[in-house]
């Protein structure tokens, strides 16, 4: 899977798309991440400037529809693209599901706003999907769009080894993991659950299964009844 991922700020995506699991995914070969420097294709060759003042009486500075267009249709050139993502604190919540089919696709941009956000023309002629990471609002789309390649990139499968399974982590299945555990099994009279260590593989299982279901409807009792 391509992710291409454009923004005024490359080395905020350097440290966590270059590390751990995503830097693997990328030296096996199961994911490539190129970054672009949207100030390669401002219209201003003298401060590579890619943002504008607002129309109308809003304050602060707005992303401009011309470099976007360009490095949006330079891409598209080069191959076709399943989405054209804008990461927006108004678009669809961030989840599990989304991550899930997201990592069914080929190629992918991820376009990070910055400012007071991007010229809305560009949301309406480019853009194929909005995505929010929660309601909050941050300085930029970098950590959300690191946020979407980490989650994505986790599920394709090779990504990480079977006894790391992605599978058995949390919202899989709409539940919460069960608790771990590691050695030693007692630590200051804090001891593991016994059933952990007995070697019964069947019975660690269902152990495990019921306290996922049990912390699901503790804590997240929403996830339950999405199912
Ligand atoms: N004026 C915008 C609004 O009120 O919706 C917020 C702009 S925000 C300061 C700058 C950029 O950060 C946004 O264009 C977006 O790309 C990114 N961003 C901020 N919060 C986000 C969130 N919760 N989810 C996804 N992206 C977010």
């Amino acid at each position: 899977m391509r992710f291409d991922i454009i923004t005024v700020l490359p080395e905020l995506l350097d440290g966590p798309l270059n590390n751990s699991i995503l830097m693997r995914a990328q030296r096996k070969g199961i994911a490539e991440i190129h970054i672009h420097n949207l100030r390669d294709y401002s219209t201003d060759l003298k401060h590579r400037r890619v943002d504008d003042y607002a129309f109308g009486f809003s304050a602060g500075m707005v992303m401009q529809i011309e470099p976007i267009d360009r490095i949006i249709t330079t891409l598209q050139c080069e191959r076709t693209y399943d989405e054209v993502i804008y990461t927006s604190p108004d678009g669809e919540t961030f989840n599990q599901d989304m991550a899930n089919s997201l990592s069914l696709l080929n190629n992918v941009i991820i376009l990070c706003g910055h400012y007071k956000g991007i010229d809305y023309r560009i949301r309406e002629h480019f853009i194929t999907k909005e995505i929010s990471i929660g309601d909050y609002v941050l300085t930029g789309g970098e950590i959300p769009a690191a946020i979407i390649a980490d989650a994505v990139i986790r599920v394709i499968p090779g990504a990480i080894s079977d006894e790391q399974s992605a599978l058995s982590d949390s919202f899989q299945d709409h539940l919460l993991a069960p608790p771990v555990y590691t050695r030693p099994a007692d630590y200051k009279g804090w001891k593991v659950p016994d059933i952990l260590v007995s070697g019964n593989q069947r019975k660690i299982e269902e152990w495990e299964h019921e306290q996922a279901v049990e912390r699901t409807k503790r804590l997240r009792p929403d996830l339950l009844s999405s199912k």
